[in-house]
């Protein structure tokens, strides 16, 4: 499932391949993935992509028309832009499948944007009627969305208003010193309504931290030495900022090999790789020595999920 690092490495490629250029045309090859396609031919045709934006794992694309695209990839979402003239400038990132490198559309793709050349806003008053370049938005099974909303109302959707505190920031990079603070307090007050609930469950919560999903969650239990399982109510407060802080530096980490691009995807001779590698120190690393004290990292289950831990590192806390 793409998870804040993943959302946001998509925010930054797509920031640099089609800000400035102007959608020509919207191919919605599968309905339930576009929701209010009666504003794509008033709002999105031929309207220019002015900025690109991420709420946690929610990414925005504003358009010049005050309406804003406002994408959510959930469990297997991509995005994969290709230009006709220049295959070198083929890029993907999200879930990463084959369809990075496949030929596109294929029977992942639901939606398909034609672009038209990147131009200075001055530039071009006229629409060129070819696309020059395709975003394709791949979904395998259908749980990610594309919807139309004016752009003063974004902030007020429920799924981006109701959001926790983000451990970096709307660009990715680490909240500045007073943020962090703020953050951090919102963090704790909200953990706090939880404390007989499991660590990893509350972090997993929306509204107590945004944008961290299983694999951060993990990874931040681990480097703060904290068992998924125990309950908030066990843990200081200290803890509990620590996991929030660990979970921020382990996405810088991924943000820094790219998240989950065709980039770190595929190795160089073009076989798939896992990007977990680069960074993760226990997610899907069970049976593997854990980084700090070479125990093997296990795997089991903490509030339903899948979550891998050092059972010498991750002591559970003894019953009182
Ligand atoms: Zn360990």
């Amino acid at each position: 499932m793409p998870e804040l690092p993943e959302v946001e490495t998509v925010r930054r490629g797509l920031e640099t391949l089609i800000l400035g250029r102007r959608i020509l045309t919207v191919d919605i090859r599968h309905e339930k993935s576009f929701a209010d396609d009666d504003l794509v031919e008033p709002f999105v045709t031929g309207a220019r992509v002015t900025g690109l934006r991420r709420y946690a794992k929610v990414l925005v694309i504003d358009l010049d028309t005050a309406y804003s695209l406002v994408i959510h990839l959930k469990m297997t979402g991509q995005l994969v832009f290709r230009d006709e003239a220049d295959a070198e400038a083929d890029w993907g990132a999200g879930h990463p499948t084959k369809s990075f490198v496949a030929a596109l559309p294929d029977r992942s793709t639901r939606v398909v944007f034609g672009l038209g050349e990147r131009a200075d806003a001055s530039a071009d008053d006229v629409l060129p009627d070819v696309a020059h370049t395709h975003l394709f938005f791949n979904d395998q099974r259908i749980f990610g969305w594309i919807k139309v909303v004016p752009t003063p109302a974004v902030e007020q959707l429920p799924f981006i208003a109701g959001l926790g505190p983000q451990p970096l920031d709307a660009r990715g990079e680490p909240l500045a010193p007073a943020a962090q603070a703020a953050a951090e307090a919102r963090f704790l007050t909200a953990a706090r309504r939880h404390a007989r609930a499991p660590v990893k469950a509350v972090i997993l919560d929306q509204a107590v931290a945004a944008g961290i999903g299983n694999i951060y969650a993990d990874e931040a239990l681990w480097a703060a030495r904290i068992h998924p399982a125990t309950r908030v109510g066990d843990l200081t407060d200290q803890q509990l900022v620590a996991v929030f802080r660990a979970a921020g530096e382990s996405m810088l980490d991924s943000l820094a090999v790219g998240g989950s691009t065709m980039a770190t995807y595929f190795q160089v001779d073009g076989t798939p790789g896992s990007y977990l590698d680069q960074f993760a120190q226990v997610f899907r690393r069970e049976g593997r020595p854990c980084p700090r004290c070479g125990t093997l990292i296990v795997k089991t289950r903490v509030a339903g999920r899948g979550t891998h831990l050092c059972p010498t590192c991750q002591l559970p806390r003894p019953p009182a």
